[in-house]
């Protein structure tokens, strides 16, 4: 009967994902569908604590359990609680190295207890299993979950440490050699340890957790530019296989659900992010990204005349166009700045303007970032035009409102072959009458390079806190 209670916690738990999963695609339904994940989450561990009986035996160790559930939820909250809206692309990375080193986890403690009943065989033949008898898949599933989820863990702390800027790039000539002898290596061991008799091989198993950590490590650092959000949501995917390890090893239904979902929606996220940079995903598996690195000129410093536009008369040119489009980018974030936008694009839109936002898919620091802040401030989700889509109305658009977006309209992605950006389609917005770009200086963005289009003869700088500017400009818009 408890067996029963609980297969149907599963069965809930598994609904709820893939319902809450597709309630995500859309910013009007997310919020919903994360907590009704959520809720079948809380579900199915509930079910797990109470109701899972392993030989006439429930899981007791309360004590432990009901601890690590406590500090969890107490940090979680408060992380969550505290995180600022531009940190936030760290924290999903930090949360989901955090799930890569689970896995990892789950996979040593497998590990041990096989290393037990080998042992035990030893001294007492008497019906403990050896581990030569021991099913080769399971001890390929945890040797997956364990290399797997270590590579998550290990990458996932490298991005979050180059997402907050604590992590610079670094790479040496032959490094994608190195990486993939690392990887040889691991694989040859897993494959030895599969292969051979356990006596000899159990060191092997803590020589794939430092391998794997070398390879995390090895495999994001050179990556930089505008390439991480390929490496973002190949992590993703990593943690949500490495979990399905878990799943697999356990035999819990739900468990398996979650992986395969997070695993499978990492990796298609990785095939679009991939197409969006221009990049095959070979290259990211051998980390070799970002080739050449263009620098931009010392401290952002200028090179070439560019032109400002006064508040007065981005009101005026704006006020008489006949539509606009706002490209929203990372300092849109920093500025806190999506409700002011929203406003303007209210009074624009009053005034018989039509406006529309072009969202570039690696704008920000994380995939869908512009989507979730602009949902933030209740922009129609109608408003908004993928890249493709955009680049089709440019030619027909009076003005372009660039806000703190700078790599994903840098003409250097189509035009110079020495650029990190080099191949990455990019917002065509030179096709628009006018361009003007908001930003505090004439700093690079994240790929730390120059961007021509500042200099070009369509574009007029419009500098200031995306907030500050966003507030006068509205002020201005009044009066014309
Ligand atoms: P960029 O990082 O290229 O540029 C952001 C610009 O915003 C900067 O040039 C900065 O200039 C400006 N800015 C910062 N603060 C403010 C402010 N308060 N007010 C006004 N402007 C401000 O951003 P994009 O969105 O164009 O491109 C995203 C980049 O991040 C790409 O290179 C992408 O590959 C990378 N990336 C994306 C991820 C994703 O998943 N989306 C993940 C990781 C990286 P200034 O300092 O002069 O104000």
């Amino acid at each position: 009967m408890e067996l029963n209670i609980l297969t149907l916690c599963y069965l809930i738990g598994s609904i709820t994902f893939i319902v809450g999963l597709k309630m995500l695609s859309n910013p009007a339904t997310a919020r919903k569908g994360n907590l009704l994940a959520a809720g079948g989450m809380t579900i199915a561990i509930a079910g797990t604590i109470f109701l899972y009986e392993e030989e006439g035996h429930k899981l007791g160790n309360y004590i432990w359990i009901f601890s690590g559930l406590a500090i969890g939820s107490i940090v979680g909250v408060l992380a969550a609680k505290k995180v600022k809206m531009t940190a936030m692309p760290e924290m999903v990375s930090l949360f989901n190295g955090m799930g890569g080193a689970c896995a990892a986890l789950i996979s040593i403690t497998e590990f041990r207890h096989l290393v037990k009943d080998f042992n035990a065989a030893d001294y007492a033949n008497d019906g403990y299993i050896f581990f030569s008898q021991i099913d080769p898949v399971t001890l390929l599933i945890i040797l997956l979950g364990l290399i797997i989820g270590t590579v998550s863990f290990a990458g996932s702390m490298i991005a979050w440490g180059k997402l907050n800027g604590k992590v610079k790039d670094f790479s040496f000539p032959g490094q994608h050699i190195m990486n993939l002898v690392v990887m040889a290596l691991i694989l040859g061991l897993a494959g030895f340890m599969i292969a051979a008799s356990p006596e000899e091989t159990i060191v092997f198993f803590y020589v794939i957790v430092v391998l794997s950590v070398v390879y995390g490590v090895m495999f994001v650092m050179p990556i930089g530019g505008a390439d991480m959000p390929v490496v973002i949501s190949l992590l993703n995917s990593f943690t949500g296989v490495a979990a399905a390890c878990g799943g697999f090893l356990y035999d819990n239904k739900v468990m398996l659900t979650g992986g395969i979902l997070v695993g499978a929606a990492g990796t298609l996220l990785t095939i679009l992010m991939c197409k969006a940079m221009n990049r095959s995903l070979k290259n990211v598996l051998i980390g070799s990204f970002g080739g050449n690195k263009a620098v931009a000129g010392p401290g952002g410093t200028p090179q070439g005349a560019y032109k400002e536009i006064s508040l007065s008369d981005t009101a005026v040119v704006m006020s008489y166009a006949h539509r606009v489009m706002i490209v929203p980018g990372y300092g849109l974030a920093v500025a806190q700045a999506q409700h002011a936008c929203h406003e303007l694009e209210k009074m624009l839109t009053e005034k018989g303007v039509e406006v529309n936002y072009a969202i570039h898919p690696v704008a920000g620091r994380m995939p869908g970032h512009m989507n979730v802040l602009l949902a933030e401030a209740d922009v129609s989700y109608d408003k908004l035009m993928e890249m493709e889509q955009a680049n089709e109305l440019f030619s027909n658009t009076d003005v372009v409102l660039i806000l703190g977006a700078n790599d994903v309209v840098n003409p250097a992605a189509k035009t110079d072959p020495a650029s990190p950006i080099y191949g990455m389609p990019i917002l065509d917005v030179e096709l628009a009458k006018h361009v003007i770009v908001n930003k505090r200086s004439m700093k690079p963005g994240y790929a730390g390079i120059e961007n021509d289009l500042f200099f070009r003869p369509k574009t007029s700088m419009l500098f200031g806190d995306a907030k500050k500017v966003l507030q006068d400009l509205i002020a201005e818009i009044k009066n014309v």
